[in-house]
């Protein structure tokens, strides 16, 4: 079986040009002269594309980022779980007014700066009180709106991610 996408291709791309191949053969043997009929025994067989192991090289080694935004909320809980299930690290961007919102949220925002798998990132204070484009009209709202949430949160990182 093939773990990559790019042998995927490369197999993808074998049996197109088995196709065309056998499209060209079709076409010049209709084109000549000789009205010879073209039976399907002298029509090239596609080959069965071999299955073989690749190793997996450095090259295609591929990162995946975890992310979950707009804790701590319900969710929390469960993600952390699930974290731990898995034992996979994530970022969990934070919305600073959720850390401030009631003490079982509170309670949550501590777990989540405990946990040595996540890591906290910026996602703004409002999350723009989910009013999108009248967040985005004024850039310098914006910025302080994160400012805002970097300063109480106190975020170990500048990573940031828009509502
Ligand atoms: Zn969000």
């Amino acid at each position: 079986m093939k773990k990559t996408f790019a042998g995927k291709s490369k197999n993808m791309t074998f049996l197109g040009l088995a196709v065309l191949m056998s499209a060209a053969a079709v076409l010049l043997h209709s084109c000549n002269k000789k009205t010879e009929k073209i039976t399907e025994q002298k029509l090239p067989k596609p080959k069965p594309t071999a299955k073989v192991e690749e190793p997996i090289t450095a090259s295609d080694k591929r990162t995946i980022y975890l992310t979950f935004d707009d804790g701590p909320n319900k969710g929390t809980d469960n993600l952390i779980k699930i974290i731990h299930k898995h034992k996979v690290s994530a970022t969990a961007f934070i919305v600073g007014k959720h850390v401030f919102g009631s003490k079982k949220q509170a309670e949550e925002f501590e777990k989540l700066k405990q946990d040595t798998l996540i890591e906290l990132a910026n996602h703004s204070f409002t999350h723009a009180n989910n009013n999108y484009s009248s967040f985005y009209e004024n850039s310098e709202k914006v910025l302080l709106d994160f400012n805002k949430a970097r300063d109480s949160v106190k975020f170990k990182n500048n990573y940031a991610r828009t509502p």
